[in-house]
């Protein structure tokens, strides 16, 4: 979900005026906080369907930027990318980040003090310790087979 984010002139606190459903393509982008979170690799237990975060990241995230190498063509290399949308948020908030705006209002909270729309620098959410910069391994030099070795707890 991360790309490089425009959230410039946009109307004051609009996530807490408009429902999710109601916001412009714009808003919705810009409700991304940017930590990178969603591009690791989960692994869920399909008894219990428990979902265990690990460190090794998609192979289009940048360590540093925590953004997607590809954002706008990013199927053409990585076609199981979700894209979320307000109609397919009640699938996914459950693997969702804790900190995840679209979690937080998906569940009725507030967005955290940190949040660059709060904040207006995007670079909050990294001082903030919540982003996985320069915490990742990229999948593409990581065997499935060793991603419980890159378990972790989420950031932040
Ligand atoms: S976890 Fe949420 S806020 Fe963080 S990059 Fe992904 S979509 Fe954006
Ligand atoms: S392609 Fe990978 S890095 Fe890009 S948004 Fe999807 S999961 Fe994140």
């Amino acid at each position: 979900m991360t790309n490089q984010i425009d959230r410039a002139d946009l109307t004051p606190r609009f996530w807490e005026k408009k429902p999710l459903q109601k916001m412009s393509p714009r808003e919705w982008e810009a409700l991304c906080d940017g930590c990178g979170k969603c591009c690791l690799n989960k692994l869920e237990d399909d008894d219990t369907g428990e979902v265990a975060l690990t460190r090794v990241a998609c192979r289009l995230l940048d360590d540093q930027s925590c953004q997607c190498a590809h954002y706008e063509n990013r199927h053409s290399f990585i076609p199981e990318c979700i894209v979320l949308k307000p109609e397919n948020l009640d699938t996914h908030a459950y693997w969702m980040p804790r900190t995840c705006a679209y979690r937080l209002l998906w569940d009725g909270k507030a967005l955290p003090e940190w949040h660059p729309l709060l904040t207006g620098d995007p670079d909050s959410v990294h001082r903030a310790g919540v982003s996985v910069r320069g915490m990742t391994v990229s999948e593409f030099v990581t065997p499935l087979e060793e991603w419980e070795d890159y378990i972790i707890d989420e950031p932040g």
